[in-house]
């Protein structure tokens, strides 16, 4: 390949056809921006931040009371950028509501991007013995949108239900989605205590690079998955231990010889991808508290050292000789820790039995859209008694044996999608989340193509 001659445009439509594209087209667009000259390790001056450390006095630690800076005010807060945070954000500010999304890592999807848990589940439901499509509204936009997309998602077709994507693909399209509804960003910010007045939560402490600071919201979303938010505040909830696993995704399946791989015992490589040489296998994992520092730490290291041994066996196994870890997922598969205690509580045989409910604001689908959908109160998203917060995804008022299908990407997108619009309403009648007209929430999730029965 001969560069010298090119123009930048040449060298760009080049290296695209290598598959090099894009990230030497935003090097080049940043190098623009400085005439072409890259200033890099020029001297700036310090982030200064005010010094406020714990002291240790006779062997306690004691941390002083301190300013915080206030890093911005918004109508929305969603802390929590998985599925469920995406899809509240997106609704709260396609509502009008100024919405501010924060995450602690760089990235949105939660587990299903991080977690590498492509498969979204429960997007159908069994009526009058048809499979009809619950999940609509944002979270099957995202999914639509990726059919655009080669090689970004399968099975997004009439007539299949559970689409897996890309993890990728879906990053992309998060952030689009995010940028077209006008969400303000904080990434690589961890949301650690709330802010109080009253009863009622009206923001969050965070830590970030930038130091702590408070962000201030009119209503916060809890979507951490593990109601951070809400516990952190003073509701009740209960908490849970259950399998945490750690998925990773294996590359060259298609050069594997599964014949052989089977005769020697690998009865499955894992779960199929939009990329038809890649798979990403799930990991059960022991049942522990997901909220302990040092299970996780333990989880992390154990998970990730059994992966790299079962690859090595599959590679000197014949037939799996051309296998590779592609990936161990950047988040570990923390499945439930804290489930709030709501105004109502999302139970089995309510769900089983598909019991209307007065205040739907979605309904669940069947892991294989085999059964009727469940009506999803909005009770079970509001705390029993905190005000200014409402919670979505993996976290809302449910008995244990409902969980395995609340906690579904589906039904997080759902419940996601219903926080935020009911977020924007509350905000828009000044009023607390408890106390919103849920008629006008209907309205609103219809209007913006959810499905509620
Ligand atoms: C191993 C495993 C396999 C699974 N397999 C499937 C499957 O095949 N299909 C399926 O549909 N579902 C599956 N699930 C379930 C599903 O992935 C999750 O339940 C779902 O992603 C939950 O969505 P969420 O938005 O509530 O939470 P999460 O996806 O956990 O997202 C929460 C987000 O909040 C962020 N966050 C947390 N705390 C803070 C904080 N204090 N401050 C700032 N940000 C914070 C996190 O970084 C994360 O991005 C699986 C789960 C696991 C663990």
């Amino acid at each position: 390949m001969q560069l010298k001659f090119m123009t930048r445009r040449e060298l760009l439509r080049t290296l695209s056809a290598a598959g090099l594209g894009s990230a030497f087209a935003t090097r080049a667009i940043a190098d623009a921006g400085t005439g072409g000259k890259v200033k890099e390790l020029t001297p700036m001056a310090p982030n200064g931040r005010a010094l406020y450390p714990a002291r240790l006095v006779n062997g306690k630690v004691i941390q002083p009371e301190r300013l915080l800076p206030i890093f911005a005010e918004t109508d929305v807060l969603v802390v929590g950028g998985g599925p469920a945070g995406f899809a509240a954000a997106v609704a709260a500010a396609r509502a009008g509501a100024k919405t501010t999304l924060m995450e602690r890592y760089g990235y949105f999807g939660g587990l299903w991007s991080g977690g590498i848990v492509l498969v979204v589940i429960s997007t159908h439901a069994k009526e009058n013995g048809e499979k009809i499509k619950v999940m609509r509204g944002i979270g099957d936009e995202l999914c639509e949108r990726l059919t655009k997309i080669d090689g970004a998602i399968i099975n997004q077709v009439p007539g299949k239900h559970n689409p897996t994507t890309d993890p990728e693909a879906t990053k992309f399209m998060m952030d689009e989605m995010i940028a077209e509804a006008g969400v303000n960003v904080v990434l690589h910010s961890w949301a650690t205590d709330v802010v109080m007045e009253g009863n009622a939560v009206r923001g969050v402490v965070f830590e970030s690079k930038s130091g702590r600071q408070a962000l201030l919201a009119k209503v916060v979303v809890d979507a951490t998955g593990d109601g951070d938010i809400f516990a952190a505040g003073g509701a009740a909830f209960e908490q849970r231990l259950h399998a945490i696993g750690l998925v990773h995704r294996m590359g060259n399946v298609d050069r594997a010889e599964l014949d052989k791989l089977k005769t020697a015992g690998f009865k499955s490589l894992g779960s199929l991808e939009p990329l038809s040489s890649v798979r990403w296998v799930n990991l059960r994992g022991p049942s522990t508290d997901g909220l302990d520092v040092k299970e996780l730490s333990r989880l992390e290291m154990e998970h990730r050292r059994s992966i790299w041994k079962r690859i090595q066996t599959l590679r000197n196994t014949p037939g799996g000789e051309k296998l590779f870890l592609l990936q161990t997922a950047p988040q570990l598969g923390v499945r439930t820790t804290r489930l709030l205690t709501g105004v109502t509580q999302l139970t089995a045989a309510d769900a089983k039995a598909g019991k209307k409910c007065a205040d739907v604001v979605g309904v669940g689908g069947a892991q294989g859209a085999n059964h009727v959908g469940w009506p999803i109160p909005y009770g079970a998203l509001v705390p029993q008694k905190l005000d200014g917060l409402i919670a979505a995804g993996r976290c809302i008022a449910c008995d244990t044996k409902w969980v395995e299908d609340m906690r579904l990407i589906a039904a997080c997108l759902i419940t996601g999608h219903a926080a935020g619009a009911a977020a924007a309403v509350a905000v828009q009648s000044q009023c607390q989340p408890r106390n919103v007209d849920v008629a006008k929430v209907q309205e609103l999730l219809r209007k913006q193509g959810a499905f509620l029965g």
